[in-house]
């Protein structure tokens, strides 16, 4: 089922992971504004990426219906994909259960401050694989053993990572993925609809980081409520942005997501206003945020 393979998104944090000084919740009366202004330049600016969007948004609606695509439809999806991936060998799940009941009770904690809360079913694994990797599709979670390696000792990033992975399912970026499978596979037939869907994810890719910058911000918003270090996303792009050359092993995504400084300084533009934290200038990408509180 390499197909399918092709319809989760692939959401990657590698791993700084920078210990720094927790920060306390945020004034609960003060509402979260979430800004894109600080990618609309380079996203919304280009006419190409705007006839794409507005094709896609077509599509949908003589499509799909997005209310045909409940949580429970949702979930059936990552179920069945689950499966599928564990069935074909393609997924290998590690064996550690003490890891699992961390990652079991993160996700729990983590759900438990959604504001709007879904009815998505949850489940998070982790993967055996040497690829730097977390991503997420119909409420199913999986983080790799490259990765956690990379967050050992360091719950700030990989409740980041998680927080970032529900984010995509509660913003409803899942949902609109399901419905363009849907319809590719319904317009096309099966075969001809994954690759039409598979070429139009390629050309739309730039035009997805708003996506991902929502998930950082939901993400980092429920860490937030959490008391953990919300600067430790920032830091971690900061990082990648200077040394995007040492992870060649995650050249794939990064032909898609080629915008970590950006996104860093978007994620601390969100972080100064909505939690009066500021994580550091931009420019000293290489070194940690010193942060007291
Ligand atoms: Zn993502």
């Amino acid at each position: 089922m390499n197909r399918i393979a092709f319809f989760f998104l692939a959401c990657l944090f590698l791993a700084s992971c920078n210990d720094v000084d927790r920060v306390i919740g945020r004034d609960k009366k003060k509402p979260v504004t979430y800004s894109f202004s600080c990618i609309d330049s380079a996203v919304g600016g280009s006419s190409a990426n705007k006839r794409l969007d507005k094709v896609g948004d077509l599509i949908r609606d003589i499509g799909v219906s997005e209310k045909s695509i409940t949580d429970d439809v949702q979930s059936e999806y990552g179920r069945e994909f689950h499966e599928q991936m564990i069935a074909d060998g393609s997924f290998k799940l590690m064996k550690d259960a003490a890891l699992q009941s961390k990652l079991e009770a993160m996700l729990a904690s983590l759900l438990a401050k959604r504001e709007k809360p879904s009815g998505i079913v949850y489940k998070i694994y982790a993967l055996e694989d040497t690829v730097i990797n977390a991503f997420t599709f119909g409420g199913r979670i999986y983080v790799t053993k490259a990765m956690l390696a990379k967050c050992a000792g360091k719950d700030d990033l990989l409740a980041a990572i998680i927080g970032h992975e529900i984010g995509h399912s509660e913003m409803g970026h899942i949902k609109a993925t399901i419905q363009e499978i849907e319809l590719s596979n319904k317009v096309f037939g099966e075969k001809t609809g994954a690759t039409v869907f598979e070429l139009k994810r390629f050309l739309t890719a730039s035009a997805n980081q708003k996506n991902e910058l929502e998930a950082d911000y939901y993400g980092i918003n429920l860490t937030n409520e959490l008391g953990y270090d919300v600067c430790t996303a920032v830091a971690f792009w900061k990082e990648m942005a200077s040394n995007e050359n040492r992870y060649s092993e995650v050249e794939d995504f990064f032909r898609t997501h080629p915008f970590s400084s950006l996104r860093a300084e978007c994620l601390m533009n969100h972080i100064r206003t909505n939690f009066n934290r500021d994580c550091g200038g931009i420019n000293k990408a290489a070194s940690l945020p010193q942060v007291t509180k």
